[in-house]
């Protein structure tokens, strides 16, 4: 079979100087990197670019960030520098003309687009687990937090464990140390994301770490619980229901992590699932899914799937539909199947014509907004909780223009401010979310009751309760 050799991970080295605020923007910094792909380097030598955070404070600071960028462009040479001292950058420029990058303190988006061009991580829709976001900087209330690299698993049309490797997990105790810093800084939800959340810890035997004067197993039970007491909303993604699963179920219960699981089921027929080489196929999931909401009624599962995959018939598809029906997921991305280069499954007979992965993904996603738009429906008149994450300003509407759901049930407020969020059943990007009318005094990172109004297929329409 033809094999591809793809690139590694780029590397970032960091030099952080300076005030506790200084490492925050740090933390930040890191996080949307890891969640870009990139990779932390401990030494200059395997870094491909150096990030010095500096301090300007006081002359000292600003001598000894200077000694700083000397070093990493002497030892390196490929260097990027932000924080405080980014703001005399005349200063450096004299000293250091070879500096590839100044931004200054704060200037997240800056920084990661210096990072980007300096060394280009190899973006991929295949590879990669936050949505499409380019360079964007998630807003400051929500991070991802990726807790894991890499991957044990050889599903058969993947090839992220040839370009990342095995799965490496990171330190419990590092992992929450950036959390608790996000959460600091103003992060009201974190999104825990890596290629297999429940298999977080396998590789170093969930070693125990000491968190807070307690021992805190590298296992995902144990990081949910612990993340869930830093107050933030906690989300878990890429979540395989492998059996010890069942123990985050109570933490949802006590309210430590949000009633969501984003469990990438693929499938359900089990010769298709086998011919995936997907984990955790066993599993019975449709009793689980009753058990886990006869604990927690009001968990929201999301999932993806993929049709048209090689040799999947009617048959398997219609036992998906039926899967589907019986499931009632709240949430349902589908995909058709595309030969990725290098995967395994580029070789398996029977490739499923064009046309009929079209009319698959048609019929999934029919009876995915169907029964979205039930669930949807069956909260109107209920109060939840909303995280904001934007506020607009609405225009007057025109005469005879129609704005949808705001038309009807209240004519009167056809102008004002508005505002958009989340429940706790969405994840940004990839779910729904909830408009709010009379959103005056409400900021993006607050949290909020919300009477629901309305609903459609995807979104929520309501009030501030
Ligand atoms: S679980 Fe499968 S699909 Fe996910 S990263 Fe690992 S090999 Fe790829």
């Amino acid at each position: 079979m033809e094999t591809t050799t793809l690139p590694r991970p780029p590397r970032v080295g960091l030099v952080s100087l300076g005030c506790p605020k200084a490492l925050v923007d740090s933390e930040r910094i890191i996080t949307k990197l890891r969640a870009d792909g990139y990779q932390m380097s401990p030494d200059y030598a395997g870094a491909d670019v150096v990030l010095v955070n500096t301090c300007g404070f006081l002359d000292s600071a600003k001598e000894e960030s200077l000694e700083a960028i000397g070093e990493a462009i002497a030892e390196n040479g490929r260097v990027v520098v932000t924080g405080c001292m980014g703001n005399e950058a005349d200063v450096i420029r004299q000293r250091f003309p070879d500096v590839l990058a100044i931004t200054g303190p704060q200037q997240y988006e800056e920084v990661v687009s210096a990072v980007h061009n300096a060394a280009p991580a190899a973006i991929s829709p295949y590879v990669d687990l936050v949505p499409e976001a380019g360079l964007k900087l998630t807003p400051r209330h929500y991070s991802y937090l990726k807790i894991s690299e890499g991957c044990n698993h050889r599903c058969s049309f993947c090839i992220i464990p040839s370009i990342r490797g095995d799965l490496v997990s990171r330190r419990p105790d590092a992992i929450l140390r950036e959390a608790e810093k996000l959460v600091e800084a103003g992060t009201k939800e974190l999104l825990v994301i890596s290629q297999d959340t429940s298999a977080y810890g396998v590789d170093i035997r969930h070693h125990p770490r000491m968190w807070k004067g307690e021992e805190v197993r590298a296992h995902m039970t144990d990081l949910a619980r612990e993340l869930g007491k830093l107050g933030a909303w906690v989300r878990l993604h890429y979540v395989y229901p492998y059996p010890h699963v069942d123990q985050v179920i109570p933490l949802m219960a006590e309210g430590l992590v949000l009633p969501y699981l984003d469990i990438p089921f693929q499938h359900a027929s089990p010769k298709v699932l086998r011919s995936m080489k997907r984990p955790a196929n066993e599993a019975k999931v449709l009793e689980r899914l009753k058990n886990w909401r006869s604990i927690v009624p009001d968990i929201a599962v999301r999932s993806s799937f993929v049709v048209g995959f090689p040799g999947e018939t009617e048959e398997d598809f219609q036992y998906l539909l039926n899967w589907l029906e019986e499931a009632q997921l709240d949430r349902v991305g589908a995909f058709k199947f595309e030969p990725v280069s290098g995967a395994a499954a580029n070789a398996l007979p029977d490739p499923v014509p064009e046309e009929v992965k079209q009319d698959r993904y048609d019929r999934v996603m029919q009876l995915s907004a169907r029964i979205s738009a039930e669930k949807l429906a069956a909260k109107v008149g209920r109060t939840i909780e909303v995280l904001i994450d934007r506020v607009d300003d609405i225009p007057p509407l025109e005469e005879g223009a129609d704005r949808g759901h705001f038309d009807a049930p209240h004519p009167q407020h056809h102008h004002g401010i508005g505002a958009t969020g989340r429940s706790k059943a969405d994840a940004p990007e990839i779910d729904g979310e909830v408009h709010l009318r009379d959103a005056g005094n409400l900021n993006p990172g607050d949290i909020v009751s919300v009477r629901v109004e309305d609903s459609d297929e995807h979104d929520l329409f309501g009030v501030p309760a």
